[in-house]
């Protein structure tokens, strides 16, 4: 604001300076007196409307390019979200924690899961690359049953999804992760006909801390994930907090 009135009243005063010299000249030209009223006029007129004037456009102009740049940001901000993997169309890793970002800056309160499918490679290597891509929408599937409308669901890596919950405090999280595991390990997975093969997935947990990063919040997921991978997998981890 102290810049747009500096601004304006500047070239108020330039405005002001050749008023004043035109006005002067013009009159010396026609050899009239030389009045306190007709400098005051010179003076007073441009500062009074030229003033207000380059203020008012100014300010416009300001508050333009405030709304220009709020709406970048809005854009960039859509453009991230609208950024799904597309086989699960669970948002990919990029957008994830761009939206993970947005989310905790808000409201720091939450919990991150790390859930990550068992054994998956043998999947693909006893049944192929097509029936192990069948194996990923399916746990994403039921990803998505086990979750409410405001979680944030992402696959972050081949087998590999994160789900964040905001406002989730260790009791929840550790609800909504059971909830995943069993129904991922509870609901069959068809190869063909009748022939089943077993699904599981290990969850590691981290409840998110104040000032705490994203990567160190899941560093620590990451490190319950291991551990519910050495308990044995189809396990869920929240030990390391
Ligand atoms: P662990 O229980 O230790 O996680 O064992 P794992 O076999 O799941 O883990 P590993 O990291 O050894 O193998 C992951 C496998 O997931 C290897 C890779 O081929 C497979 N995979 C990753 N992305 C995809 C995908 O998009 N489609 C298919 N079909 N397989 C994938
Ligand atoms: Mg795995
Ligand atoms: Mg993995």
């Amino acid at each position: 604001m102290f810049q747009i009135v500096t601004r304006a009243a500047l070239v108020a005063l330039v405005a002001t300076i050749i008023s004043f010299l035109v006005i002067s000249s013009i009159i010396r030209w026609q050899g009239v007196a030389f009045t306190y009223s007709t400098i005051l006029l010179a003076v007073l007129v441009p500062l009074f409307t030229i003033f207000p004037a380059v203020f008012y456009l100014l300010y416009q102009q300001h508050r333009l390019k405030e709304r220009l740049v709020k709406l970048e940001e809005a854009h960039l901000e859509l453009q991230k979200f609208s950024e799904l993997d597309p086989m699960t169309e669970l948002l990919n890793r990029a957008a994830f924690f761009e939206a993970l970002k947005i989310l905790r800056y808000r409201n720091n309160a939450g919990a991150l899961l790390l859930i990550d499918a068992d054994f998956f490679k043998s999947i693909n290597d006893q049944y192929g690359h097509s029936i192990g891509d069948r194996a990923i929408k399916q746990i994403a599937f039921l990803m998505r049953n086990a979750t409410r409308k405001n979680d944030l669901l992402g696959r972050v890596g081949g087998e590999e999804f994160c789900v964040y919950l905001p406002a989730a405090n260790h009791e929840g999280a550790l609800l909504v992760a059971e909830n995943i595991r069993r129904s991922v390990h509870e609901t069959p997975f068809y190869i063909e006909g009748s022939t089943m093969h077993p699904l599981t997935v290990s969850i590691g947990g981290a409840v998110s801390r104040e000032f705490e990063s994203n990567s160190h919040m899941l560093s620590r997921a990451d490190r319950n994930l291991y551990i519910a991978k050495r308990m044995g997998r189809n396990q869920i981890s929240f030990q390391d907090q």
